[in-house]
């Protein structure tokens, strides 16, 4: 085998003879069209020819895609041979037909089309479907203009049947490797490499010089040296160029327009070719190939709608909530900056709602009762905003609705998407009721880009969420509590454990005997700036930030060491201390108590531990694991607020409780509302079944007293016996009454 040098020279070397032979040639024929062959042009004709093929030869020694040069350069062997052959019998009378020179001729083809599928395969990597569609609309479309031709090639075609044969082979061929070219032309496309075009080329305009050719030797006008016979060599050279440019694959190029110029083109002419055929002989074949092309480009159609379809179907779910069907927040972050853009001055508002006790809901009924939930407000929502809004959920259970109304707009909208979402709804067969928390804000004016809009609403809505289930709109400067809340925490950090934190104690009275049974601990924070912070301002925080341990740790430890002082003095006041959510997942904690009780050496049943229904539905999976340990430390439990859960019968009897404390919502109108009448007597009823203690809260009246008395209600707990009071103060309290047989 040539070294590559070599290969390279001797390529170099043939196209240089190629060119020159091929511009004397065609200088000849320019000058004297249809002069009679003589040496020189027989020389040039075939030696241009034949420069061309070595130089596909050469190319076809090394180098990238070499079986398909190599093939090409098979077959433009045979055909040279072929001319050859043809010439030894060019000029006599009758030459033979079919013969050797035909074998040659036809020699060509099969080489040429394997080279082209070869070329195009290694060229092409990742080419759509509706792109190969387009490739066979083109390519069935050019055969179909070649196979115009045929009839009048074929016109009075007669002999032997070798001779029939032979002669429907050229044109066949021909309208072929056209079709061939314009499929694989189509399928490349932009992309085409160098070669392939350059390739592409030559095999059209040696396709379509053969079927001049044919034609004019069928109409018997055919004259040599004419300019039809450059097309051969030019042809021939084409490839030999092709042959040797450099294979780099060109950028594919934006413009689905122009890419889908050429097969919508070939459609509609084939179209227009067979409304022709219905009126005009043009030959079976051209008829079959037009219609192939035309159906393949419905085929294209259906793909390409498909295709499209498909990019639409993924742009909607990327911005769509799998859950509500509403705008998710990729979606809805769009469609701020959208409507932002276009408002102008115009006001924008975003109502930021997050549903109440969700959580809970959740966590107590399952998580498809949670989506369920979660539908059903996205359907309520759609049913109580406009066309105009958009809706959307953020995540979770918090949904936004964006209009381009002003404030005062927004507020009434939002306190109607309040009421309808109050409606009772049935979710499993238990009829239940949602409430939410709005926030609004609106832009311009509290601020005009999305984040802005986004955090204010959210800061509006946690104001909400502290009222409870209300509509807040945010109002200038309202973020600096946020700002302060960062400050806070770090405070509330150093508080604990360094007596900021002061525990006050309200009574728990016996409702037959007025005897004192206990004293509920409650925090207070004696804040060196603030002063005297209620738990309201503080134990959400210290959830949020981490820090309930440290302060249920630090409650604790003083209610307990109190007790203890008390009993020193000759009260027996056992002590009752708030747990909250947090605590309910501190597996250290019954560790912690179990201490704190040795310590002290105080008996655990001097110590009530006070969970509401909802600190329980913080353990999602109700193993309840801490509560059982704390349990086994000996303490008591108490639940606490009861009948604003969700806990069920069956759940609260497997629950170590020995008291319950109905909620004082409940107890406040109880003598003036039937149904909290209603609901505190069947919990006390419930309670006694159950065989626990009732503490009814927050008694503020004499007859609230007489009618839970009535009720047999245990023990009461409230501001008619006393306000929660500083351990001294309390002393004083318990010991200015205990004379007293009953509350008056
Ligand atoms: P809670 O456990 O339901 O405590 C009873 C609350 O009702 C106390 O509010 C008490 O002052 C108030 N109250 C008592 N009697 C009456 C009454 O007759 N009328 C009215 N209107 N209110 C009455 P406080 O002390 O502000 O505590 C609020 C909540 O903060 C508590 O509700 C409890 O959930 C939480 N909390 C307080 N201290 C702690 C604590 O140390 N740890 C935890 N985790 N939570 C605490
Ligand atoms: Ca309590
Ligand atoms: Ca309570």
């Amino acid at each position: 085998m040539p070294a590559p040098t070599t290969a390279t020279r001797l390529g170099v070397a043939t196209r240089v003879a190629t060119v020159v032979l091929l511009a004397g040639y065609a200088l000849l024929v320019l000058a004297r069209p249809g002069r009679a062959p003589s040496l020189v042009t027989d020389l040039t004709w075939n030696g241009a020819v034949i420069a061309a093929t070595a130089s596909v030869l050469a190319r076809a020694m090394s180098g990238p895609s070499r079986g398909a040069w190599m093939a090409l350069a098979v077959g433009l062997t045979s055909w040279s041979l072929g001319g050859l052959a043809f010439m030894s019998f060019n000029r006599v009378e009758s030459p033979p037909f079919p013969s050797w020179a035909d074998v040659g001729y036809l020699g060509i083809y099969p080489a040429a089309f394997v080279a082209c599928l070869a070329l195009l395969a290694g060229g092409i990597r990742t080419v759509p479907v509706s792109r190969w569609l387009d490739g066979v609309v083109a390519g069935t479309f050019v055969g179909a203009l070649v196979a115009l031709a045929l009839p009048a090639i074929l016109d009075g075609i007669g002999g032997s049947p070798a001779q029939v044969a032979v002669t429907l082979a050229y044109p066949l061929a021909d309208a072929m490797l056209l079709g061939l070219v314009g499929f694989g032309g189509v399928v490349a496309g932009r992309r085409a490499s160098l070669p392939w075009a350059l390739l592409g080329l030559g095999l059209a305009v040696f396709a379509v010089s053969d079927t001049i050719y044919l034609l004019r030797i069928a109409g018997g006008s055919y004259r040599e040296n004419t300019i039809l016979d450059i097309g051969w060599p030019l042809a021939v050279a084409l490839m030999a160029f092709a042959a040797w440019s450099p294979a780099t694959p060109r950028a594919p190029r934006a413009g689905s327009l122009t890419g889908n110029a050429t097969p919508v083109t070939c459609a509609l002419a084939a179209l227009a070719l067979l409304v022709v055929a219905s009126t005009t002989e043009i030959g079976v074949a051209a008829v079959a190939l037009a219609a192939i092309s035309g159906t393949a480009s419905v085929g294209r159609l259906l793909v390409t709608l498909r295709e499209v379809r498909r990019l639409g179907d993924s742009r909607r779910l990327a911005i769509t909530d799998d859950l509500t069907g509403l705008e998710n927040r990729r979606g809805l972050y769009a469609r701020i900056d959208a409507t932002l853009a276009q408002a102008g001055e115009r006001p924008v508002a975003l109502l930021l709602l997050d549903l109440d006790r969700f959580k809970e809901i959740n966590d107590s009924l399952g998580h498809h009762v949670g989506d369920d939930l979660l539908r059903l407000v996205a359907g309520r929502l759609r049913d109580s905003v406009g066309p105009a809004a958009t809706l959307a959920r953020l995540g979770g259970d918090e949904f936004v609705v964006l209009a381009t109304v002003d404030a005062e707009h927004a507020v009434a909208t939002a306190e109607r998407i309040c009421r309808v979402l109050e409606a009772p709804l049935e979710l499993e067969g238990v009829v239940t009721h949602v409430s939410a928390s709005v926030g609004v804000a609106v832009a311009p004016g509290t601020g005009s880009t999305r984040s802005d809009l986004l955090r204010h609403a959210d800061i509006a809505m946690y104001r909400a969420k502290r009222v409870r289930g209300t509509v807040e709109c945010y109002r200038e400067g309202d973020d600096l509590p946020a700002r302060s809340e960062l400050k806070l925490a770090g405070d509330l950090r150093t508080a604990i454990g360094t007596g900021e934190i002061v525990v006050h104690y309200q009574p728990k009275v016996r409702m037959d005997d007025g005897r004192v049974v206990g004293v509920e601990a409650l925090a207070r924070w004696q804040h060196p700036v603030h002063g005297l912070l209620g738990p309201q301002h503080f134990i959400e925080l210290a959830e949020r930030r981490g820090l309930m341990r440290a302060l249920t740790l630090d409650v604790m430890r003083q209610a307990v060491t109190q007790h203890k002082a008390w009993a020193r003095e000759g009260l027996d006041l056992p002590v009752a201390v708030n747990l909250s959510a947090a605590d309910m997942l501190d597996v250290r904690l019954p560790a912690d108590v179990g201490r704190l009780l040795g310590e002290l050496r105080v008996a655990p049943d001097n110590l009530t531990l006070e969970i509401t229904e909802n600190t329980l539905m913080s353990d999602p999976t109700g193993t309840l694991e801490v509560l059982e340990a704390l349990q086994a430390s000996g303490v008591a439990f108490s639940l606490d607020d009861f009948g604003t859960g969700f806990s069920s019968l069956a759940r609260l009897k497997r629950l170590p409780v020995s008291e319950l404390k109905i909620d004082r919502s409940f107890v406040k109108d109880m003598t003036t509302a039937s149904d909290d009448a209603a609901i505190v007597r069947s919990t006390i009823d419930l309670a006694h079944n159950l065989g626990l203690r009732t503490v009814a809260e927050g008694v503020e009246d004499v007859e609230q007293w007489e009618a839970l008395r009535c009720l047999g209600c245990h023990v009461a707990q409230g501001f008619l016996l006393s306000r929660p009071l500083p351990a001294d103060e309390l002393v004083a309290w318990v010991r200015a009454r205990r004379p007293l047989a009953t509350v008056r």
